[in-house]
C-alpha cells in the first residue's frame, strides 16, 4: 500500500492496522496509498479526501464538521478543507 499514488477500490476491508467489520477506507499517516471501499455516491469524495489526509500525516479529529473526524456523514466541512477547483470532485454542490 505504500506505492506512491497507489488507490484501490476494494468490496469489503476487515483490517486496518487492526480488525473491524465494515471499514470504509484505510491509509497510511503518512503514506502514499489508499485503500477504499466504494461507497454511497455523495459522500466517497468525502471518504477519499479522509484517506489523502491520512496519507498527509492527518489523524482522525473529534469535531463533527471535520473531514478527519473518524466516522462519515455529509456534516463534514469539505469546502473549507479542499480548494474551490476540487469541491466537485469531492462531492460539494
Ligand atoms: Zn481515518
Amino acid at each position: 500500500m505504500n506505492t506512491p499514488g497507489f488507490v484501490k477500490a476494494v468490496n469489503r476491508i476487515n483490517w486496518c492496522g487492526g480488525f473491524s467489520p465494515n471499514i470504509i477506507g484505510c491509509a497510511p499517516a503518512p503514506g502514499n496509498g489508499i485503500l477504499v471501499v466504494r461507497f454511497t455516491s455523495s459522500l466517497e469524495g468525502i471518504l477519499w479526501a479522509h484517506e489523502h489526509g491520512h496519507t498527509r500525516g492527518l489523524r482522525h479529529r473529534n469535531s463533527s464538521t471535520a473531514v478527519m473526524a473518524p466516522s462519515i456523514a455529509n456534516t463534514r466541512n469539505v469546502p473549507s478543507q479542499v480548494p474551490a477547483s476540487l469541491q466537485n470532485t469531492f462531492g460539494v454542490t
